[in-house]
């Protein structure tokens, strides 16, 4: 059973979020510019939405009463994560609208059915076998080749749920490491770069893509993103077909980012897909201060039926995230004449935590 489809939203209308991260926090702020109200829905009690937001229900996703009543309060439902269990998804969906459509977080939320949706688009992703039982390793590991990486098919993030075998390394040890549990074994890329797209579609089927950012990553977390990628114009414009296609392929509404690597071999590029995120993306934090409309506003456009914006790039940009204790140094950045400090409000530090981020902008490209 589905609510049916999602209506126009009004100017007064209310947004309901799962998830109150720093996600959803700026899709709050993002929803408030554009006069619209929103209530965010999480079961943890600081959670940096809650911060910015009046109406917020406390409650575990699987608690029914509670969301009874939050899909009653909101106009339509969104996601800032893409673990949103699939029976909360289809409890909502029997209510009230929810945008992005669940079926796309079948897909998402694992890993190898994501590598196999891509492949049935014709685009490529690295070389891969699925693992279900540690009797199955070898045999992939040999039509992979090594170095390879085991990954869990579910709930893997940041790195999180994955482990490098190179080539004297014990495959079982790699089994057990990642929880013994359904896998999947990728080979290892030689990356030149990692790089990220994210686009918005809308419902009358317009997509948008921001430009194509440049990601560094420091142990398996993302730590800088520029813009624009170093990268040649048609490995950029292969980057957006990828995304265009995607979002395309599902029908989707919102905004998506999807994580590529570039390879080069023999002076030529490809572009390799390595996982789609449902959802706003920290590699599109820049276009809040970078880009003429960030990826939040164009979110709560999508999902509103409100027409996208084109976005226009402000300059040549660095994002940086602020992880763990380096959050400590935000009154430098503070004093940073062409920085941009985004504190998510987040009451305790850990290391490699997202506490913030950094945005500066260069205006000449
Ligand atoms: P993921 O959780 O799949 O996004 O992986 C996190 C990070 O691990 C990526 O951003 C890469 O830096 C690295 N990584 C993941 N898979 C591979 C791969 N097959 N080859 C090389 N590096 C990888």
């Amino acid at each position: 059973m589905s609510a049916g489809p999602a209506p126009t939203l009004g100017p007064d209308a209310t947004i309901g979020i799962l998830g109150g991260g720093q996600l959803g926090r700026m899709l709050v702020l993002a929803a408030a510019r554009l006069g619209l109200k929103c209530h965010v829905f999480c079961p943890e009690p600081q959670s940096p939405a809650f911060d910015v937001v009046r109406r917020v229900t406390e409650a575990d996703y699987t608690d029914r009463a509670a969301l009874d009543r939050f899909a009653a309060d909101v106009d339509v439902v969104t996601y800032e994560f893409e673990n949103v269990p699939a029976e909360t998804a289809a409890f909502l969906s029997a209510r009230t609208p929810v945008l992005p459509d669940p079926n796309v977080l079948a897909i998402t939320q694992d890993r190898l059915a994501e590598k196999r949706f891509v492949g049935s688009l014709g685009i490529a992703t690295a070389r891969f076998a699925p693992v279900d039982a540690p009797a199955e390793l070898a045999a992939a590991l040999e039509q992979v080749g090594r170095p390879a990486v085991l990954k869990t098919r579910r709930f893997g993030y940041d790195g999180k749920g994955q482990v490098a075998i190179h080539n004297g390394s014990d495959a079982q040890t790699a089994w057990r490491a990642i929880g013994a549990q359904p896998a999947i074994l990728e080979v290892f890329v030689p990356f030149e770069r990692e790089i990220s797209v994210v686009a918005a579609r809308a419902r009358d089927g317009r997509v948008e893509c921001f430009d194509v950012t440049e990601n560094e990553h420091r142990d398996h977390i993302l730590k800088i993103s520029r813009v624009p990628a170093d990268i040649p114009a048609a490995v950029a414009a292969e980057a957006q077909r990828i995304a265009k296609a995607i979002v395309e392929a599902f029908g989707y509404v919102g905004v998506l980012a999807v994580e590529m690597f570039v390879v080069k071999s023999d002076g030529e590029h490809t572009v390799l897909v390595n996982e789609i995120a449902p959802r706003v993306h920290n590699s599109g934090h820049w276009t809040i201060d970078g880009a003429s409309v960030s990826q939040f506003e164009q979110h709560i456009r999508a999902i509103a039926g409100w027409p996208l914006a084109t976005p226009v790039r402000r300059g040549r940009i660095e994002m940086i995230n602020l992880l763990g204790a380096e959050v400590e140094d935000y009154r430098q950045w503070l004093a940073a004449p062409d920085a941009a400090v985004h504190l998510y409000g987040k009451a305790s530090t850990r290391p490699g935590r997202k506490m913030g981020h950094v945005t500066r902008v260069w205006p000449s490209r």
